[in-house]
């Protein structure tokens, strides 16, 4: 099946995204607006749990948003004046029905619905020990040692018992659980992954994974949750809890880079804005005589549009996307999987024949998309072709909540940048340096001290311990059970 764009088959991809809306009687259409907002973060699947005062109630489907979250009869099914929903891209537990989220349990003190964004570097060893204990999980995913711990939880009242659940939990997570009395938003001590608060009115607050969610419903932007913090809403209002103790945040700084949208505020930065400068970087870092700028749809468009203010050289659509093309072709051969790409993308023929082209991409994972992009520059006519890159070389996996090959599979992990332009067949290849990509987002270069971001997929720098990854593969299987 081919993804919403080719292109994006050799990207990094996110995992998911939250979104939670507290006190308004239409909460879960609410809810769906957002999540359709953060549909790029997901697209396997995605889910809803509203409560009515009463009941809890939940739908979940595999696919787009707009795809199952579509009619009347599903909105009537969520009713309620609360909400929360997630959309998610699956690694760890898969792709199956059990583990498309909000996940649910009934605790000692009533329902318990959660959305996780990230992904927990100790959820296996967690798992072990609280099975060993006699928990039974539903799930393969990671999410649910946070209901487990919660549920076990031997402190009293129920945010207490959350706070107990996240001291026992390593890696990244920004959560959004909801209860019989609460929303609760949080994220983790250095703020791996994001997660903003909104206001849409009096009394009515949202949680989202990026602000675009906010926008779509037309809620006001409050401020980022900030790293380390529970903010909890009820029919008493807001308050903030910071039960970790104070540690130079760590945001991922690849949101900037790929992940988020565009017209997404960020760690108070306009990611359109970041992605303009980090092309500004690149053109400064390493310029090159060239006729046009051309970007990589989509992502690469605002660094080619920094990359072309810089330089001078003009910015040209070289390759245009058809928006026509189903989602779910089916690829019979090897042979149509190779046209996949010209299914949505063509080279602008016109444009390119004859011409010294710089490509501006956001990043190169295994190396396989760039192959083809440049050769169908190649096959349009281009007399030169120059590949730039908006993010430096992706040397080390992520274990943080989104999808990287193994290592091994890691272009830039088994060639340096010489040996790339080669595989790729460029005339010449270069990457944004960290400490570039650290100005572009206002910083005035990397403080390898006391990093000001998560970067380890370009500097295998983890700031958080792996305890999962130190154990042999062999001895990590979660369940039994097969999804077909
Ligand atoms: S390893 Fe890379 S993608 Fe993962 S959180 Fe860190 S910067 Fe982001």
């Amino acid at each position: 099946m081919l993804g919403t764009n080719p292109f994006d088959d050799d990207k990094l991809h996110e995992e998911c995204g939250v979104f939670g809306i507290y006190n308004h009687p239409e909460a879960a259409a609410h809810t769906v607006l957002g999540l359709h907002a953060l549909q790029h973060r997901g697209q396997e699947a995605a889910g809803i749990v509203s409560f009515d005062g009463k009941q809890f109630h939940t739908h979940k489907s595999m696919g787009h948003v707009a795809d199952n979250f579509n009619s009347e009869r599903v909105i009537q099914s969520l009713p309620g004046n609360a909400a929360i929903g997630h959309v998610r891209y699956s690694t760890t537990g898969g792709s199956a029905m059990r583990n498309i989220q909000p996940l649910f349990a009934d605790l000692s003190s009533g329902g318990f619905a959660v959305a996780h964004n990230g992904n927990l570097t100790n959820a296996w060893t967690l798992r072990k020990l609280l099975v060993d204990k006699g928990a039974i999980f539903q799930s393969t995913s990671d999410s649910e040692v946070i209901i487990h711990l919660v549920a076990t939880s031997t402190y009293m009242n129920l945010v207490d018992r959350v706070i107990d659940a996240l001291r026992r939990i390593e890696g990244a997570y920004s959560v959004v659980a909801l209860s019989q009395k609460k929303m609760i938003g949080a994220r983790d001590p250095l703020g791996v992954r994001p997660l903003v608060l909104g206001k849409l009115s009096e009394g009515t607050y949202i949680f989202a994974s990026e602000t675009c969610a906010l926008d779509i419903i037309g809620a006001d932007y409050i401020r980022d949750v900030e790293p380390g913090e529970l903010v909890v809403i009820d029919a008493d209002g807001i308050t903030s809890h910071k039960p970790f103790p104070t540690q130079q945040p760590r945001p991922c700084i690849f949101e900037h880079v790929y992940f988020s949208r565009p017209d997404s505020i960020t760690n108070n930065s306009s990611v359109y804005e970041v992605r303009k400068r980090i092309g500004q970087e690149l053109a400064k870092e390493s310029g090159v005589e060239a006729d046009m700028v051309i970007p990589v749809p989509d992502s690469g468009v605002p660094a080619a549009i920094g990359y072309a203010q810089q330089s001078g050289i003009p910015f040209e659509l070289g390759i245009i996307r058809n928006h026509y093309v189903g989602r779910t072709f089916i690829e019979p051969s090897d042979q149509i999987r190779h046209l996949g790409v010209k299914l949505k993308h063509n080279a602008n023929k016109a444009e390119i024949r004859g011409k010294r082209i710089v490509l501006i991409d956001d990043s190169i994972v295994r190396g396989t998309t760039s192959v083809k992009i440049v050769d169908m520059m190649r096959q349009a006519g281009a007399k030169e072709v120059h590949m730039r890159i908006a993010s430096p070389p992706t040397t080390d996996c992520c274990f943080y909540g989104v999808d990287t090959p193994k290592k091994e599979k890691l272009l830039a992990s088994r060639m340096n940048v010489e040996e790339m332009a080669q595989y790729i067949k460029v005339d010449s290849l270069a990457f944004i340096s960290i400490d570039g990509l650290y100005r572009a987002v206002g910083e005035s270069g990397r403080n390898n001290d006391s990093p000001q971001y998560c970067d380890a997929c370009f500097t295998g720098d983890y700031p958080t311990p792996l305890t999962d990854e130190s154990l042999g593969e062999g001895e990590k299987q979660i369940s039994f059970l097969t999804d077909s």
